[in-house]
């Protein structure tokens, strides 16, 4: 799955393209190399153990990372409420997953133990966790302090 974003340049009006990493972030046009913004993402985006450091450390703003795994029941019917969350939080929260049946590094960094564990992170550090699936009001209570 390619998950891409776009930015238009406000000095030469291309379409640049960047990989969904790259939502939130400051960028230059690969045209004219003018300061280009790229929206902030509205989905959650998958980070691995390699571009964990990046994406989460590199963010300004907290991250709320859903550690899930593909056989894990739980953590498919908290998909749908992941990506509500992620719409209502944009721009105030990073959402992002990362699937603990292919990574083990980040995993074991926080001592997950089960799926669905969310945790919000500030710089890579964690501010407060939750476990288990629960209703998007419950989820957004649990961390509403942090955010
Ligand atoms: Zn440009």
């Amino acid at each position: 799955m390619t998950q891409e974003i776009f930015a238009r340049c406000g000095s030469c009006g291309t379409l640049n393209k960047a990989p969904l990493m790259r939502a939130g972030m400051a960028g230059k046009c690969g045209q004219c190399g003018a300061a280009i913004n790229f929206p902030a993402p509205q989905a959650p985006v998958s980070v691995t153990d390699s571009s964990f450091d990046s994406y989460v450390g590199a963010a300004a703003e907290p991250v709320l990372l859903e550690f899930w795994s593909p056989t894990c029941g739980h953590c498919i019917r908290m998909e749908p409420v992941l990506e509500q969350v992620a719409r209502e939080l944009t721009g105030r929260v990073r959402v992002a997953k990362l699937d603990t049946s292919v990574n083990s590094r980040v995993p074991s960094i926080y001592g997950i133990s089960g799926t669905p564990s969310f945790v919000l992170l500030r710089r890579g550090k964690e501010q407060a966790r939750a476990v288990g699936a629960m209703p998007k009001e419950e989820l957004i209570k649990r961390f509403s302090q942090y955010i």
